[in-house]
C-alpha cells in the first residue's frame, strides 16, 4: 500500500514547484519565498482533515470534515482562486502565495490518487473515490476518461484564473 506522509507530500510538491518556477514565470527575487510558502502550505493543507497529519495540528479541519472528503476534491482548488479574487487586488503578493498553494494542492491530490484508497475528486457531488493504481476491471476506460477530463479541467482553471494575472 502506498501511503504518503506530510513530509513526502511537501518534498515532492516543493520539488515540482521549483522545477516549474521558470515555466510559471515566478520572479526569482525574494518574493519567491511567498510562492514557496504557499506551495508548502498547499502540499499539506488537504490533510488538515486528519487528526495526526502535520496540518491537522495547525488547522483542525478534522473536527468538521471526514478524512479524504472535501479537501481531496477539485473544489479544494477554489480556495486559492478565492484568495486571488478577493485579495490580490489589494495585496499583490497573495497572487504568488495562491499560485504556490494551487500547485501544492494539485501535487497532494495527484499523489493521493496513487494510493489504493484514492480521492473523491467530485465530493460532495459524488462520493466515489478515484485512484490511478487500482482501477477496477470493467471500468478502466470510464476512469481513464474521467481522470483525463479532470486534468484538463484543472489545467483550464489554472490558465483562466492563475495565469491571467490580476491587473
Ligand atoms: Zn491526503
Amino acid at each position: 500500500m502506498l501511503v504518503f506522509n506530510g513530509r513526502t507530500h511537501a518534498a515532492v510538491g516543493i520539488t515540482i514547484g521549483l522545477l516549474l518556477i521558470e515555466k510559471l514565470k515566478i520572479p526569482t527575487d525574494t518574493t519567491v519565498l511567498i510562492y514557496l510558502i504557499g506551495l508548502y502550505i498547499g502540499t499539506l493543507l488537504p490533510d488538515a482533515d486528519h487528526k495526526h497529519a502535520p496540518m491537522g495540528k495547525v488547522i483542525p479541519l478534522w473536527l468538521f470534515l471526514k478524512h479524504r472528503t472535501l479537501t481531496h476534491s477539485i473544489f479544494m482548488f477554489l480556495l486559492p482562486i478565492f484568495l486571488i479574487k478577493l485579495l490580490a487586488n489589494h495585496i499583490p503578493i497573495i497572487y504568488l502565495f495562491s499560485q504556490g498553494m494551487f500547485l501544492g494542492i494539485a501535487c497532494h491530490i495527484a499523489m493521493d490518487l496513487l494510493n489504493p484508497t484514492g480521492c473523491p475528486l467530485l465530493y460532495p457531488l459524488m462520493k466515489k473515490k478515484f485512484n490511478i493504481l487500482r482501477i477496477k476491471t470493467g471500468s478502466v476506460l470510464d476512469d481513464a476518461i474521467f481522470l483525463t477530463s479532470m486534468i484538463c479541467l484543472i489545467y483550464i482553471m489554472y490558465q483562466n484564473f492563475l495565469i491571467g494575472r490580476v491587473v
